[in-house]
Order: structure tokens, then C-alpha cells, then sequence
């Protein structure tokens, strides 16, 4: 039974446009806007939309990803981050029974999408902030679905040999992994996926098949615990900011042989008389105007998802103060670049 994302218009309500007013005087307050958007448990009232863009933005009216589904599991549910646009969510409902019919276990389980309203986080991605991107394990969905305690603790597997510099375990990577990649990669709607550089170069060196959207498979700083996948900005919705289009070409280049070069891997050298940069942090006022109003916007009063079989959005009560934040570090910075 398929579940059905609606879409209502892309306009913020008038409401949430007057409540704009009154936080004029708070964003010039030199607060951090992950401290504002990291604290809001619920999401915005009104049109799905994401503002901004992927590393700068916000996203209002989102919708909760079911944590259950025929060929997928929502993963660290405590996080509170499995918010995104409708095109997000039908995206890994097709996707995981994709994955389930590739032979990628039950399905996929899906690590960290968006906070209800988007925005930079506490800790751990410098993007998923317009409800677009969405981390995929490289683990499959078991056989037995996984209780919510579970899931907190469930192990990530790095697809990486630690004992050697970037190279992929041979006993943790199969075909069925570059399979599932290049699958994500195929689809039209998909912009970029982002992977460990020895990931990259594993499916460089090996892939045999359509080598066309490989180059949409993107190298970067960790990711060797899970993939990340980042849609493009939907047709229509003119406040997403979309990110310059990937070079042609596959990306088994001079771009894959820099990763495996000192350079990315050194600390930066303070220059000899330069004052150390006072460290600088995003402001609400240094993100799109429209999520200020996105911020004041009253909650809305469930998602929007006909699960049709009893999967229920599990909208957490209203509450102020922090979510827990899940204990597994994971570095994604620069995944705007
Ligand atoms: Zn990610």
C-alpha cells in the first residue's frame, strides 16, 4: 500500500508573514541559529517548503518520515531528525523497496534527515537544513524489526579497513553495496550522493555497468558508516536554492586522486602574524528571511501523511527545551562545497 505525500501550496501563510515582525529585533541578537532550530520539536503549520539552501535554509511545514514502513526503519529516533519535504519522503518509500528488491536486506534503514523545521543543528551535519537530504546505512534493514531501544544503540559498519589509509574492507563491501549506490545515483531526482573517498574509489575501480551517474557519487570526509543522499530542489519551489550541477564525467579523476594526497588530511597552519579569526557562527539574520517566519509559525497539528495502513506519523507531544541528542559522532562538514 503506497503512502501519499500532499503537497499544498508554496505559500507561507499570512500568519506566520506578520509574526515575522516582532523577531526582526531577536535576529539581530547573535544567537546561534542551531541553538533556536535544534531546541523546536515540531514542525511549522502550512506548505511544505524548502528555504534556502542545503547548508544555509530551513524548512517549513515539514513532514515526519513513518519510523516504520514495509522495506524501511527510522534509525536513533530520539534525534527527532526524520523531517523533510513530501518529495523526501516518497523518494525513500520508492527507494527502500528498491533496495529490498536489489537483495539489500528487508530494506534500508534511514539515519538522519531534517529537524522539524530544518535549520542547522547541535551536532553532526553542516547540511540536511531544507528537508532534502537524508542519510542511508550501510547496513540493510534485518529480518527482525528492530525495537525504538534498538535502534539507539544498533552499530553503525564502516565499510572501511581502519588499520589501512582509506581503503574499503573487502569482507564488508559486496556488489550489492555499488548496486544500491548506483541505483540511488539513477534516479532523476537524486542531485549528489556523498561517500568516503575510498567508497568513491572502489566503485571507480570496479563498476562495470552504466558509468553515466557515477559522477553524481560525490567523495567526502567520512561517510563510510552511511551514504548520504541529497535531492534536487523540487520543480516549482522557488525559495530552494539549488547547488551548482556536478561536472560531467564520472569523477574517477584528478578530484578522486586529491583525496588521497596529504592535503585534505593536514591541519590548516595559523599564518605567522595573522590574530587567530574570532570563531563566527550562523545568525538566524544570516539565513533567508522566510525562516524567521517558519520559526514563529505555530506547530502544525500532525503531518500530513495517509499512511493508509495504520502507520501513523508519530508526531511527538509539544514540549520546549532540547531534544536528546543521539551519542554517535559523525563528521559532514563541507558538504555544501
Ligand atoms: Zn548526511
Amino acid at each position: 500500500m503506497a503512502l501519499r505525500f500532499f503537497r499544498f501550496s508554496h505559500l507561507l501563510g499570512a500568519a506566520a508573514i506578520a509574526a515575522l515582525l516582532p523577531l526582526a529585533a531577536a535576529a539581530q541578537d547573535p544567537v546561534p541559529a542551531k541553538q533556536v532550530f535544534g531546541a523546536v520539536t515540531l514542525p511549522s503549520s502550512g506548505a511544505p517548503a524548502p528555504i534556502g539552501s542545503y547548508a544555509k535554509g530551513c524548512l517549513a511545514g515539514g513532514l515526519q518520515m513513518p519510523a516504520d514502513g514495509a522495506s524501511w526503519q527510522a534509525m536513533r529516533l530520539s534525534r527527532n531528525r526524520r523531517w523533510g519535504t513530501p518529495e523526501l519522503l516518497g523518494f525513500l518509500e520508492r527507494f527502500s523497496g528498491d533496495a529490498a528488491k536489489l537483495g539489500w536486506g528487508r530494506g534500508i534503514l534511514i539515519g538522519d534527515m531534517s529537524q522539524p523545521r530544518g535549520g542547522p543543528m547541535l551536532n553532526g551535519h553542516a547540511s540536511h537544513q531544507i528537508g532534502l537530504d537524508a542519510d542511508i546505512w550501510f547496513r540493510p534493514m534485518p529480518a527482525k524489526p528492530l525495537s525504538a531501544e534498538a535502534r539507539e544503540t544498533y552499530p553503525f559498519a564502516s565499510m572501511l579497513d581502519k588499520s589501512k589509509f582509506l581503503t574499503v574492507d573487502p569482507q564488508r563491501w559486496t556488489p550489492t553495496h555499488a548496486k544500491l549506490l548506483l541505483k540511488a545515483a539513477a534516479e532523476p531526482e537524486v542531485e549528489r550522493i556523498f561517500v568516503n573517498p575510498a567508497i568513491k574509489k572502489k566503485l571507480c575501480d570496479t563498476w562495470t555497468g552504466d558509468r553515466s551517474n557515477l559522477g553524481k557519487i560525490r567523495p567526502m570526509y567520512g561517510h563510510d558508516e552511511h551514504f548520504h543522499i541529497r535531492l534536487k530542489c523540487p520543480p516549482g519551489d522557488k525559495a530552494c536554492k539549488p547547488q551548482a550541477a556536478v561536472a560531467s564525467g564520472d569523477g574517477c579523476d584528478k578530484s578522486l586522486a586529491w583525496w588521497f594526497t596529504p592535503e585534505p588530511w593536514a591541519k590548516p597552519k595559523p599564518k605567522p602574524d595573522q590574530k587567530p579569526a574570532k570563531p563566527r557562527f550562523t545568525t538566524l539574520a544570516d539565513l533567508p528571511k522566510a525562516c524567521a517566519a517558519v520559526l514563529a509559525a505555530p506547530a502544525a497539528g500532525g503531518a500530513r501523511v495517509d499512511a493508509g495502513g495504520g502507520a501513523r506519523p508519530q508526531l511527538r507531544p509539544a514540549k520546549t527545551g532540547l531534544v536528546p541528542q543521539g551519542d554517535v559522532p559523525d563528521a559532514e562538514g563541507g558538504e555544501d562545497q
